[in-house]
């Protein structure tokens, strides 16, 4: 097959690439309390239950609990970028980038609400020639 027809790949397990319709996240909810996690688990660690988890599909929508401006990084990577947390709406925190927007404090705000987006992982692509698709967080469209 030509490398131009290869599919690109998730970054982490739990961002889903459906063969029609648009990306999305995955998490885990305990189906005794409705406590969302990300990543594979047996068991509740909210409420103890066992064998209660089953996937459901995430929300883009979410607010920034807290964020990071980095300035120094490994060679390639290019600075200034914000690392954020964000809780998505209906459950479900994750760690990722705040893109499309100045990286400095006066126009990021605690609990400002952020989308999430998937694209491209910066161009790269490992040795097989494939390449990534990854999830970002930007500003709320008001
Ligand atoms: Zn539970």
């Amino acid at each position: 097959m030509a490398d131009a027809a290869k599919k690109p790949l998730p970054v982490v397990d739990f961002l889903k690439l459906p063969d029609i319709g648009a990306p999305y996240l995955e998490g885990q909810k305990c189906k005794k309390c409705s406590a969302v996690f990300i990543g594979p688990r047996a068991h509740c660690s909210k409420c103890g239950a066992r064998d209660s988890m089953e996937a459901t599909r995430l929300s883009n929508q979410g607010q920034l609990y807290v964020f990071s401006i980095v300035h120094r990084s490994f060679p390639g990577v290019e600075v200034p970028y914000v690392s954020a947390v964000v809780d998505l709406e209906g459950g479900g925190t994750l760690k990722g980038n705040l893109i499309n927007v100045e990286p400095t404090p006066e126009k990021i705000k605690l609990g400002m609400p952020v989308e999430v987006v998937y694209k491209d992982a910066l161009g790269r692509k490992d040795r097989e020639g494939n390449s990534y698709v990854s999830y970002f967080f930007q500003p709320a469209k008001a």
